[in-house]
């Protein structure tokens, strides 16, 4: 009887083994969205060959400057330390508002659009055409980058002085008491 029941446990272990070893068309279907291919801006740049002419989704902040041409708008956008340059509409990036800097985050996007490691219309420059651009989150400006050290000493010394005049009042309290 006991074995017999091992014996199916093993018989649906292995079902599950089996189960999970074939790849699910849902799982597969993850990284794509609508006709665009998910990509890394790290990736991207460094298989560029692989990923030349082909419609791509990216994710990244938006970082320095806006700079506006006759036919479109420059963004440039950054993820993992790479940056590349995104071309789009201004009506696309109207939205954009925040820009990151040393001192503060640029606006979170999402570029799908089409991919050229050596694009023609740009002086054969690496660089992505927009098709869209979706503002995933808000940017934020950092005018003060080193407040959060600031607070941190100042709450640091104060309760270091707090401490010391504690320290202090407990050896007077001792001395009078002896
Ligand atoms: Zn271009």
């Amino acid at each position: 009887m006991k074995t017999q029941r091992l014996r199916y446990g093993i018989v649906i272990s292995i079902m599950f083994i089996a189960l999970s070893a074939i790849p699910s068309p849902a799982a597969a279907s993850e990284n794509v969205t609508g006709s665009y291919k998910m990509a890394a801006i790290p990736d991207l740049v460094e298989k560029a060959s692989a990923y030349d002419g082909a419609r791509i989704e990216v994710v990244g902040e938006v970082v320095g400057d806006k700079l506006a041409r006759p036919d479109g708008v420059w963004l440039t956008v950054l993820a993992g330390g790479t940056a590349i340059g995104v071309f789009a509409s201004a009506g696309d990036v109207s939205g954009i508002s925040a820009f990151g800097s040393y001192a503060s985050s640029g606006d979170r996007v999402r570029v799908q659009g089409v991919f050229h490691r050596a694009c023609p219309d740009h002086g054969g420059d690496l660089d992505l055409h927009a098709e869209t651009v979706t503002k995933l989150a808000d940017g934020r400006a950092a005018p003060h980058a080193f407040a959060p050290a600031r607070v941190f000493w100042a709450v640091a010394l104060c309760l270091s002085g707090t401490t010391l005049a504690a320290l202090w009042r407990l050896r007077e309290r001792r001395r009078k008491i002896g």
